[in-house]
């Protein structure tokens, strides 16, 4: 057991002091798709103390080309993503807490996961949770290292309260969900969510050890060019969120859900969106998606699941009740 970590202890920017601190650390990783996965057995592997993995999700076939934590078992059992990278991990490392949540992590329960962090980290696939990360972060004053990837690029930068820019000086607003693509829409390959995930993780050994080379910059790259960028940023001088105006936190932004009496459907409202063009939306959901549409309103079925969009950016999903499939559903077809 004392060899486990061995290689990494050579390693001069870790050492026994660091691997030390490692050991003493706790980490939240907010959703386990392709970047959870890479982060939640990294760190698992280089013995992180007490790692948490948040994830609302179930396993599907065309997620095993990319999330590497899980296989054919694993949906054969029907297992939640937490469930299964909790699982798996705890026979990776035994040394390790490791703790799995099937939760819809908002802004009603973002603060009870987060509370005892040293650090959380983005494997989402929605930016609606991600301001909602920054939030909590610079109330909390806990770092965060953001990660997005798709197709075959993908960025990563660390969001250190006080020290650095914050997620939310980048887009003061909420981008339009027209521009926002999504890994269901846009598909993605492996090397992208896996490169970025290896960076959000050498980001998180660095910050948990204490080591002076953090990154300040946003960096960007794409597996298929071949190319990495590095944009030096600066804080936004009207960010809400620097100012301690915690808009997500509060419940005041993102997708609002309403079950609908009597109609066995659920509304879906997000308030930031003005107008949604159902043009261009019928273009971008067609390849996955069943997609109908007029002037008036979109329809689409998806995964046996039917949703109706407008042009105000409302959409109604039929035949449920479940308020967080159609919150998941709105993030992952339609956008934040
Ligand atoms: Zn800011």
């Amino acid at each position: 057991m004392t060899d486990r970590y061995s290689r990494q202890t050579l390693f001069e920017g870790v050492g026994e002091e660091g691997q030390r601190r490692l050991g003493n650390s706790r980490v939240v990783i907010i959703g386990c798709g392709a970047l959870g996965t890479i982060i939640a057995t990294s760190l698992v592997r280089a013995g992180v103390g007490q790692v948490r993995i948040i994830d609302r999700d179930f396993i599907e076939y065309h997620n095993l080309q990319r999330q590497v934590l899980f296989d054919e078992d694993d949906i054969r059992d029907q297992l939640p993503k937490a469930i299964a990278a909790e699982r798996h991990l705890k026979k990776v490392n035994s040394s390790v807490e490791v703790e799995g949540i099937v939760a819809d992590v908002n802004y009603t329960n973002i603060e009870r996961f987060t509370r005892d962090a040293d650090l959380i980290m983005d494997g989402l696939d929605n930016l609606e949770t991600r301001f909602l990360i920054n939030d909590v972060s610079l109330k909390h004053r806990i770092p965060w290292v953001y990660g997005g990837a798709i197709s075959s690029s993908g960025m990563t930068m660390n969001i250190i309260p006080g020290e650095t820019p914050c997620f939310r000086c980048l887009s003061s607003g909420v981008p339009n969900p027209e521009v926002v693509l999504t890994c269901d829409t846009a598909g993605v390959i492996s090397p992208a969510p896996w490169i970025i995930g290896s960076l959000q993780t050498a980001e998180a050994m660095k910050i948990l050890v204490g080591a002076r080379e953090i990154n300040r910059n946003l960096i960007i790259i794409d597996v298929w060019k071949g190319t990495f960028h590095r944009l030096k940023l600066a804080p936004s001088e009207h960010c809400p969120a620097c100012e301690g105006k915690y808009g997500f936190l509060d419940g005041r932004f993102g997708i609002r859900t309403t079950s609908l009496c009597g109609q066995n459907a659920v509304q879906v409202l997000s308030p930031e969106t003005k107008h949604l063009s159902l043009e261009e939306l019928a273009i971008r959901l067609k390849p996955v998606a069943r997609v109908s549409h007029s002037e008036f309103m979109l329809r689409f079925t998806v995964d046996n699941h039917e949703m109706i969009v407008f042009p105000d950016g409302r959409a109604i999903l039929r035949d449920t009740t479940d308020e967080s499939l159609a919150r998941g559903l709105y993030a992952k077809y339609i956008g934040t």
